[in-house]
């Protein structure tokens, strides 16, 4: 029997692990420091062990080999430091703009100019005419107000934050009269009154929650009054006895009594989308042109773009927005003005917008196409799962997503998942076998729905993307 001392001198020192032959490229590769940190980490963990008298791992630490192995838990540890939390996933959900999964995929064209201004200094804030500073939003403020027609423009971090600084500049410590009908709570932590309540305004509620009538508008115009508002119910819809006022209504009425009229669209499209058989949205163009003084909307929904938040309106009260403190701490980067632009851009050719705006080609790929990726993959998966599931494909509805068009409405293709019923195990199959494909290297994500589990195949590029991931699915027996 080995005394406790003994056992501890058979662990490396942190010199003899860095300098063995095993570890070396490991040490050239990611650099001392972080190998040696991994090292000691080890090295603190098996004295704990061994000092509790861990016989297996006390078995571990005398066996011959034991140095070899130890080389390879360091370097495994170290590899998987260094690998990227944020990974490629593939999105068969059939959601998609899925905020979870990082909405928008950005043109080719936005993720060169990303690239470019990421590796250089750019002229982000300096004026090249003139050599003095200048303003980050004029790279975008002319194509904004070129595609939307508004007077001026401004970008911030989100459309939570947009909203946020519309409201702080427009309506601090005053009242915003909104109907109980638009109270929205989006997914997250983003809901109207919370935001209203940050942005240091008062809100107040008026109408009911199906209907709410210009009268209720009216009565509640008082002087504390400050803005009349309208916000997209983006992710739900009212339906029965129910009454809005349109905006044109709105804004007659706002600025008959000395208001400015704001409408967060949410998502915010910039072309009719029914052109390209879509579901009808109001667009950022009609919303100014029925009197919105501001309209706010996001840049990774509709619009297809980066993470941003867009707002556009009279110049004036774009002015106030931008002068306001607060847009300094919700600004955008230059790679985000980057991508944004060259996704505006691409507005300026509707012909050719479902080609090359990747948002618009998923949402309008054809039935056939979808179809036909499905009837590829089929026998794949039938093959890797036929002893524990039946697969088959099913017709199904993605969702747009995001807020955008609630409902179900883009008839797509699914290939099922059926765990083969053993008693009391389908629930557990289902989990284990949407984790296999979670831990796949670009883990595929599907959708869990009444005890199956569904690759809705919309938003897959092309076949081999899904099999040559599913090449290294476990068969199972
Ligand atoms: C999505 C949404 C927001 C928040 O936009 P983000 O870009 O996610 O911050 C605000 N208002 C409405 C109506 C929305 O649909």
């Amino acid at each position: 029997m080995k005394s406790q001392t003994d056992i501890f001198k058979a662990l490396p020192s942190v010199d003899k692990a860095l300098q063995s032959t095993e570890l070396k490229d490991l040490v050239s590769s990611y650099g001392h420091k972080a190998v040696k940190l991994v090292i000691r980490e080890n090295l603190v963990s098996l004295r704990r062990q061994i000092s509790l008298d861990n016989h297996s791992i006390i078995e571990t630490v005398t066996h011959k080999d034991f140095f070899e192995s130890f080389c390879q838990t360091v370097a495994e540890r170290v590899r998987n430091s260094f690998q990227s939390s944020l990974v490629q996933v593939i999105n068969l959900t059939g959601t998609v703009v899925h905020t979870n999964l990082g909405r928008a995929r950005l043109p080719d064209s936005a993720i060169s100019a990303m690239g470019k201004v990421a590796a250089h200094a750019t002229n982000l804030e300096y004026d090249l005419r003139t050599g003095k500073r200048g303003d980050r939003d004029s790279h975008l403020e002319g194509l904004l107000c070129e595609i939307t027609g508004a007077e001026a423009a401004t970008v911030v971090n989100n459309n939570a934050a947009a909203v946020l600084l519309v409201l702080n500049t427009l309506a601090c410590e005053k009242e915003v009269i909104i109907s109980r009908g638009e109270l929205v709570e989006i997914g997250g932590a983003f809901r109207i009154p919370d935001v209203m309540e940050s942005a240091g305004c008062i809100l107040k509620e008026i109408g009911t929650t199906n209907r709410t009538h210009l009268r209720d508008y009216e009565s509640a115009i008082n002087a504390d009054a400050s803005l009349l508002m309208k916000v997209h119910t983006s992710n739900y819809e009212i339906r029965g006895f129910t009454n809005s006022i349109p905006e044109s209504e709105l804004s007659q009425l706002a600025h008959k009594k000395g208001l400015h009229f704001v409408s967060d669209l949410g998502s915010g499209t910039l072309i009719d989308l029914t052109k390209y058989g879509l579901p009808y949205e109001p667009t950022v163009t009609e919303t100014l042109s029925l009197g919105a003084d501001v309209v706010t909307f996001s840049g990774d929904k509709l619009l297809g773009g980066p993470q941003a938040g867009l707002i556009v309106g009279k110049k004036e009260l774009i002015g106030a927005i931008k002068r306001n403190p607060l847009k300094r701490a919700l600004r955008v980067d230059k790679t985000t003005i980057a991508a944004l632009a060259e996704v505006i851009k691409i507005y300026r050719d509707p012909d050719r917008l479902n080609c090359r705006l990747p948002l618009l080609s998923d949402l309008t790929r054809s039935l056939a196409e979808i179809d036909s990726l499905a009837k590829k993959i089929l026998p794949i998966l039938n093959e890797k799962l036929r002893n524990i599931a039946d697969v088959f494909i099913e017709p199904c509805k993605s969702q747009i997503g995001s807020g955008a068009l609630p409902l179900d409405l883009l008839e797509s293709r699914a290939i099922v998942i059926r765990p083969i019923a053993r008693k009391g195990e389908t629930d557990s199959t289902l989990q284990m076998l949407a984790k296999e494909f979670r831990s796949l290297p670009a883990p595929v994500i599907g959708r869990i729905h009444d005890g199956r589990l569904l690759f809705d195949l919309r938003c897959l590029k092309k076949e081999s993307d899904l099999s040559s991931q599913l090449e290294h699915l476990a068969k199972f027996d």
